[in-house]
């Protein structure tokens, strides 16, 4: 596939500072090589940082209405290339085509008009009694991305920080660079001034590291494990600097005693199953009464293997292997397999089976940490207290669902839960709405006008 040679620094693409041999881009469907990038290292880092600081006093000056217009003509060119990207994505990651066009591709679209539009229209200024309240841009951004959705992660950073004025240092995961490049290549046609938006390829302890410690990074905005989160934001604190982290879930989708049970069961499974189980909001756990139980199970069973092949590989070998792992260690501890197993189910490519998992208690391995797989544990409550209990009852707090057969029955339950975002009786997704964590699944929120504030910061002025 097509592949640049170089970071994407102060407008322009320009060799790297190492002499690394690159990141290799595996297919993970066949695990053929798709393509090579450089690994940049601390000094492609710093270049990159001093070009954003450099671009900072002339794009945060520049009249909000204008970023729109910026952030407007990127939408129009990811439209015009939503196909190339797609097929980008599906590449590197896997994901199934439909998948990737309708939403890899399809959701950042949504998202960056949304900000060609909040650029335009946002109250940067306020009156507050005899004060003006001013809200500035924060400055250089540091966004180190996963690669779960390649696009998107990427998007949901630089789309808001365009809008508040800031300038921004991009390190991609490394699983998906190429998605990264297009991306960079989208911002170069629509006009962003050079400086604005700089790219650098590279590895997390490496490039990522040296990014988060980069002096002349104001913000840190960072999405990917609890553990490196953990890391930045320590580093972040011992710098006095903005952080903002998205992390893993655990989340809960509970079941209530009135719900319509089959379409509850269904659509948590396919919550759990798309993007093979690599979303840190999917419902990975499925609370059920006793008294419906049985039959949830064999619901949830049925809808699973009816996946077969529709699913795509794991990213890479090692979440393959982490993923076999923790099925591994869940049937060790005494959950019972009603769908799926470690087994992979192809020779070639990173795939698991969906996976079901019956009698599963809250303390198991499985109830308590992110798979990040196509893996669902269902679990058993006796009444109410106990489901917000068991539901309350992980170190995360990303998302989550309630189903009723009465709305408000389920918006009281809902009310309870400590996380960020419950959706109710299978509500839709909303990109204006603000995505985030309670507890140790994040700092911060992306998405919509909370999205954009945290690339603000605030002045008042006094008369
Ligand atoms: P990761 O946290 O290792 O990587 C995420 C990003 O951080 C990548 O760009 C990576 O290069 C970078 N990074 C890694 N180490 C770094 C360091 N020391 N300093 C700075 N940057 C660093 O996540 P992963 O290996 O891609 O996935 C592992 C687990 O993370 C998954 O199994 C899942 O539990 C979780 N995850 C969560 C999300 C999410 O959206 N919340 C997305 C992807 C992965």
């Amino acid at each position: 596939m097509k592949a640049h040679d170089g970071m994407y620094i102060g407008g322009e693409w320009r060799d790297a500072a190492g002499t690394d041999t690159g990141i290799a881009v595996v297919n993970p469907a066949d695990e053929q090589l798709i393509a090579t990038v450089p690994a940049g290292t601390a000094e492609d880092i710093d270049t990159a940082v001093r070009a954003a600081r450099a671009a900072l006093p002339g794009w945060a000056a520049t009249e909000p209405a204008e970023r729109g217009a910026r952030l407007a003509a990127l939408r129009d060119i990811l439209v015009a290339r939503k196909d190339e990207i797609a097929e980008t994505v599906t590449a590197e990651l896997g994901s199934p085509l439909p998948f990737s066009q309708r939403v890899q591709v399809g959701l950042p679209i949504l998202v960056t008009g949304s900000y060609a539009e909040l650029a335009a229209t946002y109250a940067f200024e306020e009156k507050v009694g005899n004060s003006t309240v001013c809200l500035e841009p924060v400055g250089v951004v540091g966004a180190i991305t996963p690669w779960n959705y390649p696009l998107h992660q990427i998007v949901n950073k630089v789309a808001p920080a365009l809008a508040a004025g800031c300038t921004i240092v991009l390190k991609p995961a490394e699983d998906t660079p190429l998605t990264a490049q297009l991306f960079a290549e989208a911002v170069h046609e629509a006009g962003v001034p050079a400086g604005v938006f700089n790219l650098v390829t590279g590895l997390g302890p490496v490039a990522g590291q040296a990014l988060a410690e980069h002096p002349g990074v104001d913000l840190v905005s960072f999405t990917g494990s609890t553990a490196v989160g953990r890391q930045i934001g320590a580093t972040a604190g011992a710098a006095v600097k903005r952080v903002a982290l998205e992390l893993g879930g655990k989340s809960a989708n509970v079941i209530l005693p009135s719900a319509d049970l089959a379409k509850a069961v269904n659509v948590g499974v396919a919550n759990v199953m798309s993007n093979s189980g690599q979303t840190c909001s999917a419902w990975t756990r499925m609370l059920v009464h006793t008294s419906r139980y049985d039959e949830a199970v064999e619901l949830a069973a049925d809808a699973a293997a009816k996946y077969g092949d529709r699913i795509g590989p794991l990213v890479n070998a090692k979440q393959q292997q982490r993923v076999r792992g923790y099925i591994e260690k869940g049937v060790a501890e005494g959950a019972r397999l009603v769908a799926g197993g470690p087994e992979s189910p192809r020779e070639q490519g990173y795939f698991v089976s969906p996976t079901v998992f019956a009698d599963v208690t809250p303390e198991m391995t499985i109830a308590q940490e992110e798979i990040f797989g196509p893996v669902l544990s269902i679990l058993r409550y006796e009444n109410e207290a106990d489901a917000l209990r068991i539901a309350n009852g992980t170190v995360y707090g990303l998302a989550g669902a309630v189903w009723a057969g009465d709305e408000t029955e389920a918006v009281a339950f809902a009310r309870q839960l400590d996380t960020g975002q419950v959706d109710i009786n299978g509500g839709r997704f909303n990109h204006l709405a603000p995505f985030g964590g309670y507890k140790q699944s994040g700092v911060g929120r992306e998405l919509g006008s909370h999205g954009l504030a945290e690339y603000l910061q605030t002045k008042s002025l006094q008369f």
